[in-house]
C-alpha cells in the first residue's frame, strides 16, 4: 500500500495529546490540504509513501500547536509601558488613555501582526484575541497565517473606533457580520464584554443576545480582583459570578477569563452552566491580581485554558513560560508540588484549551481528521538535555526552541524563520508606532 501527501513530518517523537498520552518515539505525521490523514510509527509508514515536502524531524519533538486563550494582541505597542502598578492605576492611569490616543486601524493591524510574529515563533498556533477595531486584528491574523477567535471589544466608554458607546452593539454586530462576508479561513468572529464593572446590565444582555443568535462566543473578564468583587457586590449585593447567572449570560458559548475571586458557590455555578474559564497567571502575578483556584476548577471539571493576556500585563505571549508560570504558581499557592503537574498545564496550553474555545474538534491534537495544526521543538540544546520526560516541555523549554509551526497544513514558520509574511517590515512598523507614543 502507498499513499501521497503534501507534507510529512518523519522521524520525530509525536505527542499527539499532550498531558494525556504518552509519545510515539519514532513517528510521523501526514498532511494532506488543511488536515492530518495519519499518525503513526515509522515501522508502520507504508514504504511507497511520498510527499510534496518532508520534514525530517529526527530528534526533535513534534506536538500539537499550542492554544492561547486570551490575548489582545494589539496591545504589542504597550509592552513595558506602565510596569509595577495595581490593576485600576494601571489601567485607567496609562493603558485607557494611551489606548484613546494610538489605538487605530494602522495600530491594530500592525501591532496585531506583531503579536502573531510572537505566538508563531513561539509555537501558539491558535489565538482568542479581545480588541477594539478587531476588523484590523481579523486581517492581521488572516495575513499572517494564524487560527484565531477575533471578538470585538464593548464597553461603556469611549473606545477605539466607537467614541459613542450606545452604539457599541451596532458596531460589534457590523463587525461579526463584515468577518462573516469576509469568509476568511482560520478566522471566526466573537463579542467580548471587558468586564461586568465597565459594561451596565443592559449593555451586557445586548452583547449576549447578539452573541446567541450569531451562534458566536461570548468572552467577559470575570472576578479579576478584589476590588472588582467589591464593586459588584456593593452595586448589586452578590458576587461577579452571580451577577452575570442572575443575567443570563452564563453558559457553553461563554468564556470567562482570568475568574481570580470565586466562592465555591461561584465555582459551581460556572460548572453547572458549561461556562469555559480561560486562566491569565502571569497577568494575575504581575497585577497581583490573585492566584485563580485552578485546582478547585479542575476538580470541579470545569473546562479550562490557558491565555498570556495581554502584552502589557505580561509582558510577552510565550506559551511556554505561562505553562511553567500555572505549574508553579499553583504548587506554591498550596504547598503542594503535586498539584497542577506538568501534564495538565501541557492540556490546557492544547487540547483543554481548544475545548474551552470551542474548537476541540478542530486543533488542539493531533490525529486524523483535526485540522493540521503542528509544532516541531528543537530537543538538541543544553537545557533540555538529557530528555528523559515531556514534563521537560513545561519546566525547561522554551518558546525559542520552537523549530518549525504548521497551520492549517501550511508552514508559517521554519528554522526560526517566518515565512508566511514580513517579520522586519511589521517590526518596522511598530518601532515607529512606538516612536510616536513616546514622544507623546
Ligand atoms: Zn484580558
Amino acid at each position: 500500500m502507498s499513499f501521497a501527501c503534501d507534507l510529512l513530518i518523519i522521524n520525530g517523537t509525536i505527542l499527539t495529546e499532550p498531558g494525556l498520552k504518552a509519545p510515539l518515539p519514532d513517528g510521523y505525521v501526514a498532511i494532506q490540504s488543511d488536515t492530518i490523514t495519519a499518525v503513526g510509527a515509522m515501522a508502520e509508514l507504508p514504504p511507497q509513501t511520498s510527499a510534496r515536502q518532508t520534514i525530517d524531524a529526527r530528534g526533535d519533538l513534534v506536538m500539537p500547536g499550542l492554544v492561547n486563550g486570551h490575548c489582545h494582541a494589539a496591545m504589542t505597542l504597550f509592552r513595558g509601558l506602565a510596569d509595577d502598578l495595581p490593576l485600576m492605576d494601571w489601567l485607567q492611569k496609562h493603558i485607557f488613555p494611551a489606548e484613546a490616543r494610538f489605538v487605530s486601524k494602522e495600530m491594530a493591524y500592525w501591532c496585531s501582526k506583531l503579536a502573531a510574529a510572537e505566538m508563531i515563533l513561539s509555537g501558539t498556533t491558535t489565538v482568542a484575541d479581545s480588541y477594539f477595531l478587531e476588523e484590523a486584528a481579523a486581517k492581521a491574523f488572516h495575513d499572517s497565517g494564524m487560527r484565531a477567535i477575533v471578538a470585538q471589544g464593548i464597553i461603556d466608554f469611549p473606545a477605539p473606533g466607537v467614541p459613542d458607546p450606545a452604539k457599541n452593539i451596532e458596531a460589534a454586530e457590523a463587525f461579526i457580520k463584515t468577518c462573516q462576508e469576509q469568509g476568511r479561513k482560520r478566522i471566526t468572529p466573537a463579542i467580548f464584554c471587558h468586564s461586568p464593572y465597565t459594561c451596565s446590565a443592559k449593555t451586557l444582555r445586548f452583547a449576549k443576545t447578539l452573541a446567541a443568535e450569531q451562534t458566536c462566543k461570548f468572552f467577559i473578564h470575570l472576578a479579576e480582583t478584589h476590588h472588582e468583587v467589591k464593586q459588584i457586590h456593593e452595586q448589586h449585593g452578590m458576587s461577579p459570578v452571580q451577577y452575570l447567572h442572575n443575567l443570563h449570560l452564563l453558559d457553553h458559548n461563554t468564556v470567562a477569563v482570568h475568574c481570580v475571586h470565586l466562592s465555591d458557590e461561584d465555582i459551581s455555578i460556572l460548572k453547572h452552566s458549561a461556562t469555559a474559564v480561560i486562566t491569565c497567571p502571569e497577568s494575575n502575578m504581575k497585577l497581583a491580581s490573585g492566584i485563580a483556584p485552578i485546582p478547585k476548577m479542575l476538580a470541579a471539571g470545569i473546562s479550562l485554558g490557558l491565555g498570556s493576556d495581554g502584552c502589557a500585563s505580561n509582558n510577552d505571549l510565550d506559551l511556554f513560560g505561562e505553562m511553567d508560570s500555572l505549574a508553579k504558581l499553583h504548587k506554591v499557592a498550596n504547598l503542594d508540588p503535586t498539584v497542577m503537574p506538568a501534564s495538565q498545564a501541557l492540556r490546557l496550553a492544547t487540547s483543554g484549551g481548544a475545548e474551552a474555545l470551542g474548537l476541540g474538534e478542530s486543533t488542539g491534537r493531533l490525529a486524523p481528521g483535526l485540522k493540521a495544526d503542528c509544532i516541531i521543538l528543537n530537543l538538541d540544546a543544553p537545557h533540555l538535555t538529557p530528555f528523559h520526560h515531556h514534563d521537560l516541555l513545561v519546566y525547561g523549554a522554551k518558546g525559542s526552541d520552537v523549530r518549525t509551526s504548521i497551520i492549517d497544513g501550511v508552514v508559517v514558520m521554519h528554522e526560526r524563520q517566518i515565512l508566511a509574511f514580513d517579520q522586519a517590515e511589521t517590526m518596522a512598523h511598530v518601532r515607529k508606532l512606538a516612536t510616536a507614543l513616546h514622544s507623546r
